[in-house]
């Protein structure tokens, strides 16, 4: 058993910040956590000074695609159908599994060093099993908590037969759950690629193994008009009557959604994975997050894939998260620093007993100084490069901004080399 003392930082407790105030990771779990200076005679293996840092929960990214790691700086000026079309899909359709592994290696590389502890992938490229996999294996050797959605679409170009995405799915849940970092979801591409039977009997199937339905909704006024001609339905209102809305549901985007969706997604406890920049970027609009917090719709916050966001800084999401609410109603008191803060983190606070993962923010820099206010000096002037420290199951992932599970530039230099190759057999030009 390890015993990793953090100590001289500022705690974020279920009883607000704590400054000075003291960890104690003992192997998987938090033993202490408390205000001040820890006993003398504590036993213990490493020690980190969190001085002028805070000590808080790890972020959640609620939603990326790591297989498009290889594909940000691509979106400038295109709207989302003639990107992914011309653009995204011929790379994907490219990639080998190697490439893609490579891909999720740095992409999952950049959410730790943004601070990510958890990260959930929407899988897109689902060509064969292989792909899965070495996507699910990169990401548990890097060692953060990882879901992955797993993709398919049954309708419309590059439709998988429905029995197999059935199969596949199954097969996935059977082979991941007993790992207690990685795991597994049901992850349809989008509701206008998707049939009704396939999309019910998956979401069961998520359910029977405690698991979730994770997927794209109402991103765009696009996608809204062709659930109302193809069902008479906007697409909330479609998935609750199909019965695929509820504590088990996670809405991605739901920028163009109706106060009455919003209440039935209220009422359904689905969760919302909010992605501004990504929303942004890509011009779909602001999602009317402001009346989903007032109604208390859960809400998370995800940096989309790098292709559509071209980081996985989720702290630079959350700043434009504020901003966005905050234009949005012309309201400058939507969305405090702390109550942001919370979105990051899926409202989880550090306590004993706890799994041991935790994050440490370096604050002693010149956008942050003086802090008055730690989750203005977080939300506001910080960003994912300003984390210092990972800890995940009480394993030093990253230390002293230095990442601890791979040889990093190593790995960047595979990857310049490894996009010339697929930019071509994609018919792109190099
Ligand atoms: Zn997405």
């Amino acid at each position: 058993m390890t015993r990793i003392l953090i100590k001289n930082g500022a705690v974020l407790t279920s009883d607000g910040w704590k400054e000075p105030g003291f960890v104690l990771v003992d192997d998987d779990v938090l033993d202490l956590v408390q205000e001040g200076y820890p006993p003398n005679d504590l036993q213990i293996d490493q020690v980190i000074d969190a001085e002028h840092c805070a000590v808080m929960p790890g972020f959640i990214n609620g939603h990326t695609h790591l297989s498009q790691t290889f594909m940000r700086g691509l979106a400038g000026g295109r709207a989302l159908l003639p990107w992914l079309k011309n653009l995204i899909w011929p790379l994907q359709g490219a990639i080998s599994p190697e490439e893609l592994q490579l891909a999720a290696y740095l992409g999952l590389v950049e959410n730790l060093k943004c601070g990510a502890t958890d990260v959930i992938d929407h899988h897109k490229v689902a060509k064969s099993t292989v792909y899965t996999d070495h996507v699910c294996q990169a990401a548990d050797e890097i060692g953060l908590r990882f879901t992955l959605a797993r993709s398919w679409s049954d309708k419309g170009k590059n439709a998988e037969d429905p029995k197999a995405i059935l199969e596949d799915l199954e097969r996935l849940f059977l082979k991941w759950q007993g790992n207690s970092r990685v795991g597994i979801a049901n992850g349809p591409l989008a509701l206008w690629r998707c049939s009704r039977e396939t999309l019910t009997v998956s979401h069961q199937m998520a359910q029977a193994y405690n698991s979730f339905t994770h997927f794209h909704v109402a991103e765009t006024q696009e996608e809204v008009q062709m659930s109302l001609d193809e069902y008479g339905l906007r697409p909330v209102e479609w998935l609750k009557s199909i019965d695929v809305m509820d504590r088990d549901t996670q809405v991605v985007h739901a920028v163009w959604v109706t106060d009455d969706e919003i209440k039935w997604m209220k009422e359904a406890n689905a969760l919302v994975v909010h992605c501004p920049v990504s929303n942004a970027v890509l011009g779909s609009g602001i999602a009317p997050i402001a009346k989903m917090l007032s109604e208390g719709v859960l809400i998370r916050i995800g940096t989309d894939g790098p292709a559509s966001n071209d980081n996985q800084d989720t702290l630079e999401s959350l700043k434009t998260a504020v901003n966005l609410a905050r234009i949005s109603t012309k309201d400058a008191t939507i969305l405090p620093p702390s109550q942001a803060l919370q979105l990051g983190v899926g409202n989880r606070v550090l306590a004993a007993g706890k799994a041991a993962d935790l994050i440490v923010v370096d604050l002693n820099h010149p956008r942050a100084v003086p802090v008055q206010d730690i989750d203005s000096a977080i939300v506001l002037s910080s960003h994912g490069a300003d984390v210092d420290t990972v800890i995940v199951e009480g394993k030093v992932l990253m230390q002293n901004k230095k990442v601890l599970v791979l040889d990093e530039q190593a790995l960047l230099s595979e990857c310049r080399t490894a996009i010339k190759g697929l930019r071509s057999r994609a018919g792109l030009s190099s």
